[in-house]
């Protein structure tokens, strides 16, 4: 820089000499004076002008000489061009590729707007939504799409679950819709469309069969223990009585895990809870907590504590939620031992609530509590077989909560002991005092 001003001094005055000495000799200095300005502007309003041209054009920079000011202003303009020219060519390999990627790919994808409007679609959602850009470019989704429920899952704090919906070229494809935030404070959404057709039709075919499967056993089932009720009740041989019983304990168990599979398959076909009331759970807890203490009785000694909040309401189906709660209560008596501290709460967590159960019981090992929400997955089987468990318990309620938009969280640790929690959102969740009184009385 230093070098630049230097050349641009002696430029300077190597201009006033020479119109000086001009003036010294036609003993003009005044008029000599003046030239040598104009002379030094002239210079600068050419390069100025230039500048300009250059700037507007894309013609090759070629910097003056001597390399004076302008010389470092000509210079940093065209390394700053070619910084440029450079960016854009590889944003624009970047930008081919990106297209060539978004053209193949087999999910649609949408990029919304801010305020909810299409802004870019690629060829798959033309197929899957017949949403064609730039056709539809700047109408909203929600208009595209006709969809239910659409505008309250964009509206959502997150987006966890899919949106899953038939697809509306041909209603025999399902499609499962997510969507991924992005941008600046995520104000702009990428939503991306899978056709899941063939794992919803086998999701289909195996909660049929289930279901089938299970209401054709239970009619014989009930018939072959309406006859062995009957044939223990008559006067029996002291031999027969023993396989008499244990094969009326095992159509019992058969029962048990056949209404437990239907309960199951009842809650998949069904999107959302069928009701949608407050439910008082103070008082449903007091209920299932009296009826677990006389269990906990007959099995000897518990300490079993309930602590509940009496005005936090859930919105949603009582039957359903005294499955959940009821179940995770007598899990509490049944797989621990006798002397065992449980302590049941129902409390506000900031704006969510929360229900817990948590026993001192001999814990779980860290490996198995992913797998625990499993059909079928008990930690000991032969134990709780014996306890009459079926293994379709937290699978029953982890669906429960689910459909009552909560979280089931498990947390254990071996020889102190588990604790399971089950958390509902704000939205799910009303004070008593918030209700009408129509809605209170009926509690
Ligand atoms: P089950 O019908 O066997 O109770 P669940 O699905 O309710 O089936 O529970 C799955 C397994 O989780 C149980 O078999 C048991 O091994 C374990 N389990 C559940 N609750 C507890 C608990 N409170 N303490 C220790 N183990 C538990």
């Amino acid at each position: 820089m230093k070098q630049y001003i230097k050349i641009e001094i002696s430029q300077l005055l190597g201009i006033l000499l020479i119109f000086s000495t001009i003036g010294y000799l036609t003993k003009q200095p005044y008029i000599a004076m003046g030239l040598s300005l104009i002379a030094y502007f002239a210079k600068h309003a050419y390069y100025l002008t230039r500048l300009a041209s250059l700037i507007d054009s894309e013609s090759q920079i070629s910097p003056p000489y001597p390399p004076d000011i302008w010389g470092l202003i000509y210079k940093e303009l065209a390394r700053h061009r070619m910084r440029s020219r450079k960016r854009k060519r590889t944003l624009n390999r970047f930008a081919s590729r990106f297209r060539k990627v978004a053209t193949s790919i087999p999910d649609g994808l949408l990029i919304l707007s801010k305020p909810g409007s299409l802004e870019w679609a690629n060829p798959a959602a033309n197929q899957l939504l017949n949403i064609s850009w730039p056709r539809d470019e700047g109408v909203p989704v929600e208009q595209l799409l006709h969809l239910e429920g659409l505008r309250e899952y964009l509206e959502a704090p997150d987006y966890q679950k899919p949106l899953e919906f038939p697809s509306p070229v041909n209603r025999a494809i399902i499609l499962s819709l997510r969507v991924a935030p992005f941008g600046s404070k995520k104000a702009q959404r990428l939503l991306v469309v899978r056709n899941i057709t063939e794992l919803y039709n086998l999701n289909q075919t195996r909660r049929d069969f289930v279901s089938n499967v299970s209401h054709e056993l239970r009619t014989p089932l009930t018939v072959i223990s309406g006859f062995l009720e009957n044939l223990s009740d008559n006067q029996m041989l002291e031999f027969q009585k023993r396989p008499f019983l244990l094969m009326l304990q095992q159509a019992e168990r058969m029962n048990t895990i056949i209404n437990d599979l239907l309960a199951l398959s009842r809650l998949e076909m069904g999107k959302a809870p069928s009701s949608e009331k407050p439910v008082f759970v103070a008082e449903l807890l007091n209920k299932i907590v009296d009826q677990a203490r006389a269990l906990a009785d007959q099995k000897g000694e518990y300490d079993i504590t309930l602590d509940a909040d009496d005005e936090l309401c859930v919105v949603g189906e009582e039957s359903e939620l005294l499955s959940a709660f009821s179940n995770l209560i007598y899990n509490a008596i049944i797989h621990t031992p006798t002397k065992t501290k449980i302590s049941v709460n129902w409390r506000r967590q900031e704006k969510t609530a929360c229900f817990s159960v948590s026993d001192t019981g001999p814990g779980i090992e860290q490996h198995a509590i992913p797998r625990l929400t499993e059909r079928f997955y008990r930690v000991d089987k032969a134990r709780s077989r014996q306890s009459g468990g079926t293994g379709l318990g937290l699978a029953i309620v982890k669906h429960i909560i689910g459909r009552h938009d909560g979280e089931l969280r498990i947390s254990s640790q071996p020889g102190v002991g588990s604790r399971f929690d089950c958390t509902f959102p704000e939205e799910m969740v009303i004070e008593k005092s918030q209700l009408q009184p129509q809605q209170t009385s009926k509690c």
